[in-house]
C-alpha cells in the first residue's frame, strides 16, 4: 500500500521567472553571455531539482500512444524563444516521464545511479565543448584520458605496453576488440595484404568467434558489422552455474578443425547481462594460448570488481586478455557515455588508424603528438573520461568498489528471502548483483499461465510507476530479473516489491478457487 502514498500528481508547469533573462539566451555561449549562462544554469538546476523531489517513482507509467500525439503537435521549424517556455515544454514532454535510475524501485537494467562529481564533470566538460580526438582540439584532456586508461589496464594488470581508448559504451568496446581479432587474424592468411587496404581475403568465411551462449549481442553484432555475419559467432553452451563450459569448447575447437573452420577468437564474459556470471577466464586463456586465439573479455558488467577489495579476484585471469571492455557507465557508476577498450599490446591499436592530413598526418604521430583519434573509430569524441576522474579525484575508487559490493550483498539477501518461498520459482544464486525468478504460485502449472501472470506483473508494476523490472527469457521460459546497480535500495525496498509483485500476481492468476486458465491466453 505504501506505494499508493507516493503517487505524486504531475508536478505544475514551473512558473516564468520575474527576471526572465529569456533573451539573453537567444545567443551563442561564450563570455558575452555569462549572465545569462548563469541564469540559465540555475533555472535547470531547479527543474532538475523539482523533477527529482517530486516524481518519487521510478516512472509514470506513461505509453508512448499517450504521448506521441504531444510530440506530433509541435512544429520544429517555430521556435518558442523563450527559455521559460522551451523549459515548461521539455519538463511535459520528458522530464515528467523520465524513468529515474537512481530510484531505490528502478531495478531493471543495467542503468545505474551516477556519482554527484560525475554530474558536475559534465556541466564543465559540456560548456567547453572539448573534442578529444587530436592534442591540438583538447590538450590537458587527452592526458587525463590517457591517464585513466593507463590507470584501468594496470588495475587490470594488462602490462607495461597496454593502451586503450574511450568509447561509446560495450558495444563499440567489443566491435572494436573484435576487428582488431579479425584483422590480425586476416593479416595471418597467406597472400593477403590486409584488410585495412583490401577488405576481407578470400578465406574469410572459414573465420569463427566463439563466445558463451548467453554473452552478449553486441558480438553478433559486431560479427555482423565485421563482414562475417551472426553465422560466424559459435555458441559455446554454459553450466548450471550460466558460465562457459570448458569442455565444450574444446570440444566446439576440435570441431571446427575437422570442419577446416578457423576460430580467430573467443570471448569472455565477465558478468553476463542476465545473470551476472563470470566465465572461467583462466581456462578460456589456457586454451587461447595453446590455440593462438585472440582473448577478449566482456567486462562491461563485471568491470566494477576491479575496485572491489572482497571480490577483486573473481575477475582472476582478466590479465590475460588479449582485449578487455568495460563499461564505467555501468559498474563505476558514471553517467552514459563512459566506456573504454584496453588492448595488452599497444600496436595493435594501429588496425584503428587512419592519418588524415588535416587532422593527424603521420608525421604529427612520429613526433610523439597524442592524437587519440589514431586509435578510435570515431573521430569526433566527447570529454567523456572527465566525469570518470572527478570521480575518483574526490569519492575515490574504493567508494565505487564499496557501492559494488553493497548491491551484491542486496541481491544475494533478496535471493536468500525468495529461495525458500513455495511462489517464487528463482535460476540461480546471483552471481553478481542480478537476479532471475518468476512467480509461480502453487496452482498453476502450465507454462503460458505462469509466462501470462508474470508479464500481467511486470506491465503493472511499469503501467502504476511502482517499479521498473526487467524480463528475459530462458530456455523459452520468460522469467522476471531484478539488476540491482543502486546502493541505496534496501532490503526493505524490495521485500515491498515482492510483495507487489504477489499482489499483481495474485490478481492476474485470480481469486485462489478460480482456474488460472480463465486469465491465461491460448493456452
Ligand atoms: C551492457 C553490456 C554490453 C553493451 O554495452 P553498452 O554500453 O550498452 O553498449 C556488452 N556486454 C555486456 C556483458 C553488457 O552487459
Amino acid at each position: 500500500m505504501r506505494y499508493d502514498t507516493e503517487f505524486a500528481p504531475a508536478i505544475r508547469p514551473i512558473a516564468a521567472s520575474t527576471d526572465d533573462a529569456g533573451e539573453n539566451l537567444l545567443t551563442l555561449f561564450g563570455d558575452h553571455s555569462l549572465d545569462a549562462y548563469r541564469h540559465g544554469m540555475q533555472r535547470c538546476v531547479e527543474l532538475v531539482g523539482r523533477t527529482l523531489s517530486h516524481n518519487r517513482r521510478p516512472f509514470s507509467g506513461v505509453e508512448p500512444q499517450e504521448l506521441q500525439p504531444e510530440l506530433e503537435a509541435i512544429d520544429l521549424d517555430r521556435p518558442l524563444e523563450s527559455l521559460e517556455a522551451s523549459l515548461e515544454e521539455i519538463q511535459r514532454l520528458y522530464l515528467d516521464h523520465a524513468v529515474h535510475f537512481h530510484d531505490p524501485r528502478y531495478v531493471a537494467h543495467l542503468n545505474c545511479p551516477i556519482t554527484l562529481p560525475s554530474v558536475l564533470a559534465e556541466a564543465i566538460a559540456t560548456p567547453l565543448n572539448t573534442a578529444v580526438e587530436t592534442w591540438d582540439q583538447s590538450a590537458g584532456a587527452t592526458l587525463i584520458e590517457q591517464k585513466l586508461i593507463d590507470w584501468t589496464s594496470a588495475r587490470i594488470g594488462l602490462g607495461d605496453d597496454a593502451d586503450g581508448v574511450f568509447t561509446s559504451g560495450g558495444t563499440q568496446s567489443n566491435l572494436m576488440a573484435l576487428m582488431i581479432a579479425r584483422d590480425n587474424a586476416c593479416a595471418a592468411m597467406p597472400g593477403h595484404a590486409g584488410n585495412r587496404h583490401h577488405g576481407l581475403p578470400q578465406g574469410y568465411r572459414a573465420l569463427r568467434i566463439l563466445t558463451s551462449e548467453i554473452s552478449h549481442f553486441s558480438v553478433q553484432k559486431a560479427a555482423a558489422l565485421l563482414g562475417l555475419g551472426y553465422d560466424a559467432v559459435i555458441p559455446v553452451p554454459c553450466g548450471d552455474d550460466k558460465r562457459m563450459d570448458i569442455a565444450a569448447l574444446a570440444a566446439i575447437l576440435e570441431d571446427c578443425d575437422a570442419q577446416g573452420l578457423q576460430p580467430f577468437a573467443v570471448v569472455a564474459t565477465a558478468g553476463t547481462t542476465d545473470f551476472g556470471s563470470i566465465d572461467p577466464i583462466p581456462r578460456i586463456s589456457t586454451i587461447c594460448r595453446q590455440r593462438g586465439l585472440w582473448l577478449h573479455v566482456d567486462a562491461a558488467y563485471g568491470g566494477g570488481l576491479l575496485l572491489s577489495t572482497r571480490y577483486r579476484h573473481w575477475l582472476a585471469g582478466i590479465e590475460q586478455a588479449d582485449s578487455v571492455t568495460i563499461d564505467y557507465h555501468k559498474t563505476f557508476f558514471q553517467p552514459v557515455s563512459c566506456s573504454a577498450c584496453l588492448v595488452r599490446k599497444r600496436h595493435q591499436l594501429r588496425h584503428a588508424t587512419y592519418h588524415a592530413d588535416y587532422l593527424n598526418p603521420r608525421d604529427q604521430a612520429e613526433e610523439g603528438t597524442p592524437d587519440l583519434v589514431n586509435k578510435s573509430l570515431q573521430t569526433t569524441r566527447r570529454f567523456d573520461a572527465l566525469k570518470l576522474w572527478m570521480t575518483l579525484r574526490t569519492l575515490g575508487a574504493e567508494r565505487l568498489g564499496g557501492y559494488l559490493e553493497t548491491v551484491i550483498g542486496l541481491a544475494r539477501a533478496i535471493h536468500r528471502q525468495l529461495q525458500h518461498r513455495d511462489d517464487f520459482e528463482v535460476l540461480m544464486a546471483p552471481a553478481l548483483s542480478t537476479l532471475v525468478f518468476r512467480y509461480r504460485p502453487s496452482h498453476v502449472d502450465e507454462d503460458a499461465d505462469i509466462e501470462a501472470i508474470n508479464r500481467h506483473v511486470r506491465q503493472t508494476l511499469s503501467r502504476r510507476g511502482e517499479a521498473a523490472v526487467a524480463a528475459t527469457r530462458v530456455e523459452g521460459r520468460l522469467y522476471l530479473k531484478f539488476t540491482l546497480l543502486n546502493p541505496h535500495t534496501r532490503l526493505e525496498d524490495l521485500e515491498s516489491l515482492v510483495e507487489r509483485i504477489v499482489a499483481h500476481g495474485k490478481d492476474a492468476a485470480g481469486a485462489p478457487n478460480v482456474p488460472p486458465a480463465v486469465v491465461a491466453s491460448g493456452s
